[in-house]
C-alpha cells in the first residue's frame, strides 16, 4: 500500500499513538546524544541524526530483569517476568541500517532456544523505517548489499519528499494496519519526487571471497597486525545493530534480588574465561578475529546472513581506529 504523509500529520500520528498508550520509541535527543528511546511527544524527535546505539535495544535492552527472587527463612520464592506486559511498541524513525538487522536477529533469537524477551517485543512492534538522506566517511551499508533506501525489516517506510512530507509504503500487515487504522492522516501518492538520497562512497565488498578466506584463515599472522592494538573495551559491540552477545547473571543479597539479562562483548578478556582459570582467546587478536569470523563467516554458514549492515557505527567509536571495512576490504583482496 503506498501513501503520503505530511510532516505535520506523521506527529499527529505519533501523538495519537502515544495519548493511547503505545510505546513510541525514535531518535531523540539525550544530553545532547541521539539514541532511540520513548517519546513523551512527537516533538521530541530528531529525523536527521544517525542514533549514537542502534535500534535493536527496542528489542534486546542493554540489562534487563528475566527474573526475581526472595528468601524467607527456608522459603525460596522465585517470580518470572512475564514478557505478555511488555507494551505494543511503534518503533520509528528507523535508519534502514538498523531496521535490516532486525530480521538478522530473529535468526539466533528463534533458533535452538526461542527468546521469549526478544520475540514478544518483535511481535508487538511495528517497525517504521526511514531513508537516509546523509551519509558520512564510515557508512558503508551499499559494501554489504544494502542501500538508503533498503526496505527490508521496515513494516512501513518513510522517503523524505523534495515537497516536505513522506512517501509512505507498507511492506507487511502490521506496517498495513497502522495506515488503515490512520486513515484520515495518509492521503494518496502525489508526483513530489523524493529528496536526493545519502551516497556511501564504498564499492560492493565481495563477501563470498572474504568468506572463503576467513574459511582457510582462523590461524594467521594478519590477526595480530590487525586487532593487536585493540583495547577490548567491547565498544563496537554495544554500538552494533546486530551484536546480540549478552549474560546472565543474579544480582542481589541474601534475602532477595534478579535475575538479569546484560550484553555482553567478544572483545572483553573475560567473555571466554573458563573457571578453570584457562582461557581460548587469550590474547585481544584471538578476541578480535572472533568478530570477524562471527560477522563473516559463522552467522553465514550458521544462518545464510552477513553479522554487519554497515552502519559504521564501530568505525566511528572505536578508541583506537579499527576500521571494519577497511579489514573486509583487504581480505577481500587477499
Ligand atoms: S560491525 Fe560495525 S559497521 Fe557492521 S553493523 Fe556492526 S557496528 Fe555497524
Ligand atoms: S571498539 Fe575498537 S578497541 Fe574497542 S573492542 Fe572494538 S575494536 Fe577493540
Amino acid at each position: 500500500m503506498q501513501k503520503f504523509i505530511s510532516e505535520q500529520n506523521l506527529h499527529t500520528l505519533l501523538d495519537k499513538l502515544i495519548a493511547e498508550g503505545t510505546r513510541v520509541v525514535a531518535p531523540r535527543m539525550n544530553a545532547g546524544t541521539p539514541l532511540y528511546e520513548p517519546l513523551k511527544s512527537a516533538s521530541e524527535m530528531v529525523a536527521d541524526q544517525l542514533p549514537r546505539r542502534s535500534g535493536k535495544e527496542a528489542f534486546f535492552p542493554l540489562c534487563e530483569d528475566i527474573m526475581t527472587y526472595e528468601k524467607e527463612g527456608q522459603k525460596v520464592t522465585l517470580k518470572d517476568i512475564d514478557p505478555a506486559r511488555f507494551p505494543e511498541t511503534v518503533l520509528v524513525g528507523v535508519r534502514p541500517c538498523d531496521a535490516a538487522a532486525i530480521p538478522v536477529l530473529d535468526a539466533v533469537f528463534s533458533w535452538d532456544y526461542k527468546d521469549e524477551f526478544f520475540l514478544e517485543r518483535r511481535k508487538k512492534t511495528t517497525i517504521v523505517g526511514l531513508a537516509c538522506t546523509s551519509a558520512d566517511d564510515a557508512c558503508f551499508c551499499t559494501a554489504v548489499g544494502l542501500s538508503p533506501s533498503e526496505t527490508r525489516g521496515s513494516d512501513l517506510f518513510l522517503t523524505p519528499l523534495e515537497d516536505g512530507g513522506y512517501a509512505c509504503e507498507s511492506y507487511s500487515e502490521k506496517g498495513e494496519a497502522l495506515i488503515k487504522g490512520h486513515l484520515e492522516l495518509f492521503a494518496e501518492p502525489g508526483n513530489s519526487r523524493a529528496v536526493s538520497l545519502a551516497q556511501p562512497q564504498t564499492e560492493k565488498f565481495d563477501l563470498k571471497k572474504v568468506k572463503a578466506w576467513l574459511d582457510e584463515h582462523f590461524e594467521d599472522s594478519s590477526w595480530d597486525s590487525i586487532a593487536t592494538r585493540c583495547v577490548g573495551c567491547g565498544a563496537c559491540a554495544f554500538v552494533c545493530p546486530v551484536c546480540h552477545c549478552f549474560d546472565i547473571v543474579d544480582e542481589g543479597t541474601e534475602k532477595s534480588g534478579k535475575r538479569r539479562k546484560n550484553w555482553d562483548a567478544c572483545g572483553f578478556w573475560k567473555f571466554t574465561h573458563h573457571a578453570s582459570g584457562h582461557n581460548p582467546r587469550d590474547q585481544q587478536p584471538k578476541r578480535y578475529r572472533n568478530r570477524i569470523m562471527h560477522k563473516f563467516k559463522y552467522y553465514e554458514d550458521k544462518f545464510g546472513q552477513t553479522l554487519c549492515t554497515g552502519c559504521g557505527r564501530c568505525i566511528r567509536l572505536c578508541p583506537v581506529g579499527i576500521d571494519i571495512a577497511q579489514i573486509v576490504e583487504e581480505i577481500s583482496k587477499k
